[in-house]
């Protein structure tokens, strides 16, 4: 029987099998994804050998190396129960709807297929979005001054009314920032920094071949542009099978520009797909183990977000399930949630309707 992994607790490695947390079909999809780079010329697939990527994605080499265990770091560890203690409202997120320019095998809008991909507001005016006004009588309601605009499959900077999306809602006082893959940010930097609050970048790795595996795009942004022009740049990296052997050296990387105040490791997240992420959510922790053991411990936050000074800059590992901030939420195509799960807040209202 195929099924999620239960593995949360006590279970040790050593008795994890292949089939127990991987369906045929999951593996084929998956494996369908990272075989994309053995279409490149030869010259590019030294590049992968020398990079040692192979067993980035390598999905049976992957599963060996968790069955063997060697670094002691057991998919017991990895957690996956949802911490259900929420604060009080900090933040809200506007959660576009419609294409994205890049494809992440680990988007969260994944969680979410054959549920909205029909759905598509891009080139909607935001006057136009039902319950947006209800979502702001929300955010005032509750005393939710910072909003977020973000993506759920999509990027916000595609977004056809941005700029007036934008005054708009600091002409009703509430503070702006943008989460975005970065793609089109040279073209909007005037629109980033018009934001009060920070430009979140989305950056995975600083190899084409690497990039192809995470986002199913060779180019990369041009970050050593993007960055220094940004007024309130900050960083997210999701740590996973394909860029855990650059880790160290993206985060020097990231590290090296002044204006990058915060810098966010963050674990895959899922609602639905456990099954198939798990393997990224054990290089997490194989990764977080070794930065324990190496790196000084400043501080914690949102109940379980632990904050590490590296590199000379705080880098705040961030497991979405196990920390306690709370945020509203609005998805474009009407849907208002009061849950900070995503996935989750938004089935129930679809549910409910
Ligand atoms: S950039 Fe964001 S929305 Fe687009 S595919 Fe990646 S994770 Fe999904």
């Amino acid at each position: 029987m195929w099924g999620p992994c239960t593995a949360t607790g006590g279970c040790p490695a050593a008795t994890i099998t292949l089939s127990a947390c991987f369906s045929p079909a999951d593996a084929k999809a998956l494996m369908g994804r990272f075989d994309l780079c053995k279409t490149y010329p030869a010259t590019i697939q030294r590049e992968i050998q020398r990079e040692k990527l192979t067993e980035c994605y390598q999905y049976d080499t992957l599963y060996e190396h968790l069955k063997k265990n060697p670094s002691g770091v057991t998919m017991a560890l990895v957690n996956t129960q949802k911490n259900r203690e929420r604060d009080d409202y900090s933040f809200a997120n506007i959660n576009l709807l419609g294409k994205c320019n890049t494809n992440c095998f680990f988007c969260l809008g994944l969680d979410l297929a054959g549920v909205i991909d029909d759905q598509n507001q891009l080139a909607i005016p935001f006057a136009e979005w039902k319950n947006f006004e209800t979502f702001l009588k929300k955010c005032k309601d509750n005393r939710i001054r910072k909003i977020y605009i973000t993506g759920q499959n999509t990027d916000s900077l595609m977004y056809r009314c941005l700029e007036q999306l934008i005054d708009f809602l600091h002409a009703q006082d509430f503070a702006v920032g943008l989460r975005t893959n970065g793609y089109l940010a040279l073209a909007r930097m005037e629109l980033i920094n018009r934001c009060e609050l920070s430009a979140g970048y989305s950056i995975h790795t600083l190899s084409p071949v690497t990039n192809r595996m995470i986002m199913g795009r060779d180019d990369l942004p041009d970050w050593d542009s993007i960055i220094p022009a940004t007024q309130r740049p900050r960083v997210s990296i999701v740590l996973n099978r394909c860029n855990k052997q650059e880790f160290f050296e993206l985060l020097r990387y990231v590290a090296k520009f002044e204006n990058v105040r915060y810098i966010q490791i963050r674990r895959v997240s899922t609602d639905t797909r456990n099954d198939l992420l798990m393997p990224d959510m054990v290089v997490y922790e194989e990764i977080y183990s070794q930065v324990r053991n190496i790196f000084p411990l400043k501080r914690r936050f949102a109940t379980d977000a632990e904050v590490y000074e590296i590199y000379g800059k705080d880098v705040v590992f961030w497991r979405t399930i196990k920390t306690s901030v709370n945020s509203m939420n609005y998805f474009t195509d009407d849907t208002v949630s009061d849950m900070y799960f995503i996935v989750e807040g938004y089935l129930k209202y679809r549910t409910q309707c």
